[in-house]
């Protein structure tokens, strides 16, 4: 639990996307935003979402909840986000709540909290595994010591559950090189995966000075930056949106 919770707290809502296509591979769902997360990367395009605190206009869950019963039918799934919705401790009733409705479940997460990631895997169709660096190499894109030691930690039992996953690093020249991401690249092989999502910078919502001085150059990573990781993990590619 978070120190900042109590057990009676209700669950903190950053937002709600009613209707998403991009965010569950092949799958019409709503998006549930959880506030708050532990970790501060440079290039977080949700820093507003980084707090613990619930929105003053967003819908509690048990409003989102009735919305929900609504759709069934009309959607998929629904897909827990943030900020880090691991946060959230009431993130595996949310997640039964939603599946008792008959919604497939998929969650976004960097993996923080490995305790209660464990708690939700079971309840899990899909997830989007953010890796954001070489595990050892996490604090200079986190800004926090030994983050990387909960992803590793987390990505494992990801692993060894089954559940379907993609592995995704957002990628800025200032954080990650040709080593770096060889090295990555090389971690995950070694776990058995194959699939390997890397997402150029955006700059919409980030406010590192750090990253928005040094521009991303067009065409970044290239062609042969691809073809080495995609020596080490075949299914490398590169999403631009
Ligand atoms: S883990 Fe995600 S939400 Fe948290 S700071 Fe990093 S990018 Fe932002």
């Amino acid at each position: 639990m978070n120190a900042d919770d109590h057990p009676r707290t209700p669950p903190k809502l950053g937002g709600v996307v009613p209707f998403s296509s991009c965010d569950y591979p092949g799958h019409l769902a709503s998006v549930v935003f959880i506030s708050g997360c532990p970790w501060r990367c440079h290039y977080c395009h949700n820093p507003h979402l980084q707090a613990r605190h619930k929105g003053p206009t967003t819908p509690s869950w048990d409003d989102t909840l009735a919305w929900l019963a609504t759709r069934k039918g009309l959607l998929d799934a629904v897909v827990f986000c943030g900020g880090e919705p691991l946060a959230e401790h009431w993130l595996p009733q949310m997640m039964q709540d939603s599946r008792a409705l008959g919604f497939k479940i998929a969650l976004h997460t960097g993996g923080a909290y490995p305790a209660r990631f464990k708690q939700c895997l079971p309840l899990l169709d899909w997830v989007g595994f953010d890796v954001k660096a070489p595990f050892a190499d996490y604090e200079q894109v986190t800004q926090i010591r030994n983050s990387g030691q909960a992803a590793r930690a987390s990505l494992q039992m990801l692993v060894e559950s089954g559940v379907p996953f993609e592995c995704r690093t957002t990628i800025h020249p200032a954080l990650h090189n040709l080593d770096s991401l060889l090295q990555l690249a090389g971690t995950l092989a070694v776990q058995g995966i194959q699939d390997f999502v890397l997402q150029p910078f955006r700059a919409s919502g980030c406010s590192s000075a750090m990253l928005l001085q040094q521009p991303v150059p067009p065409g970044w990573p290239d062609t042969a930056m691809l073809a080495r990781l995609r020596q080490l993990l075949p299914g490398t590619q590169v999403r631009t949106h």
